[in-house]
């Protein structure tokens, strides 16, 4: 149990209603920082502005996953006044004291540095990016249907990369009756794909492999549908670009062509945002039992 532990949330969207409600059926003492429109009370937990915490007083902050801006900002959905972590508070905190976010930023790089402070990047770790994984599945089969006007039954799909994500796919689509191909670059994924029984190709190979395609879906964070490749795609094949913001397709290039071509960010929290939000409220809940309970850095 977190008893005593007095953690604070800082800003958030609807995830974090999730992350509340799990430490607070674990007892922490939360202070909710950026919820005063929320028509919601939870009972052990206290809204609050920033400079009304004693910040020697905290065992833990927790950030929204996109962490904070220059300023320290972070997004607050559930508040009409801006929300910040700022720097004179934050190093008065104690030395045990993480800080727990999705992603960082550079201003968060500099803070933690500086302060000598622990960050905790949720969205790097192995467990989230997997689970992550379902409903960015459900949502990328959502984008499909709603915007191909064949089956993905017998449809010819190109999944790029193998990763935590591009695997998920690639299982998902293959379970209804794609027709699946997955490019990579690693020989090792090249055996597992053929393990799984698809058809793997190289990334250097990409332009020949998709001359004939209906679906592209790139999970490659990195620059590899190029204007090279898109020329040799049908007009009529849909891609969706799932990597992190910019993607890996040239969108200019892509419309020049007709080829309709989308990046879709944030797909669990759209799709899903009760599971995305118990995804993020599990591990941390995990992580922070794990911390305390050992009873290190207990204050
Ligand atoms: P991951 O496990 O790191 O997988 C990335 C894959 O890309 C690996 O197979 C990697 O191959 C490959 N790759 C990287 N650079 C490459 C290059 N230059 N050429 C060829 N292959 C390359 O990451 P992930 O968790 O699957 O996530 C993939 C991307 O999707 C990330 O950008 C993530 O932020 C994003 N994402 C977006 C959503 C959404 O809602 N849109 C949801 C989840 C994840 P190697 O193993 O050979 O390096």
């Amino acid at each position: 149990m977190l008893t005593n532990k007095h953690l604070v949330i800082l800003g958030g969207d609807a995830r974090q209603i999730e992350v509340i409600e799990k430490l607070n059926e674990l007892d922490a003492r939360l202070s909710l920082v950026g919820f005063d429109q929320l028509n919601r009370h939870f009972n052990g937990a206290s809204k609050v502005e920033l400079e009304e915490i004693n910040p020697k007083e905290v065992d833990g902050i927790i950030l929204p996953v996109g962490g904070a801006k220059e300023d320290g900002e972070v997004k607050a959905i559930f508040s009409d006044k801006p929300v910040r972590l700022i720097k004179k508070w934050f190093t008065e905190t104690p030395e045990y004291c993480s800080v727990y976010t999705g992603i960082s930023t550079p201003y968060l790089d500099e803070l933690t540095s500086e302060c000598k402070r622990e960050m905790v990047k949720l969205f790097e770790r192995d467990d989230v990016a997997i689970y992550n994984s379902i409903p960015t599945v459900e949502g990328t089969i959502m984008m499909v249907i709603q915007h191909t006007d064949i089956t993905i039954h017998q449809s010819k799909v190109v999944v790029l990369g193998l990763g935590r994500t591009g695997m998920s796919i690639a299982r998902a689509f293959d379970a209804l009756g794609a027709i699946v191909k997955v490019g990579v670059r690693d020989p090792a994924h090249i055996a597992r794909i053929t393990e799984m029984g698809l058809k793997p190709f190289y990334t250097r190979d990409l332009a020949k492999e998709v001359r004939d395609i209906d679906v592209c879906i790139n999970t490659v964070p990195a620059p590899i549908l190029t204007s090279e490749v898109l020329s040799q795609m049908p007009a009529n094949a849909f891609i969706i670009d799932v990597a992190s913001l910019p993607g890996g397709t040239d969108f200019r290039y892509a419309e020049k062509r007709g080829i309709k071509a989308i990046i879709t960010p944030g797909l669990p929290a759209m799709v899903a945002p009760k599971t995305a939000g118990r995804i993020i409220a599990n591990v941390l809940a995990e992580l922070l039992l794990q911390k305390f309970e050992k009873g290190e850095n207990n204050a």
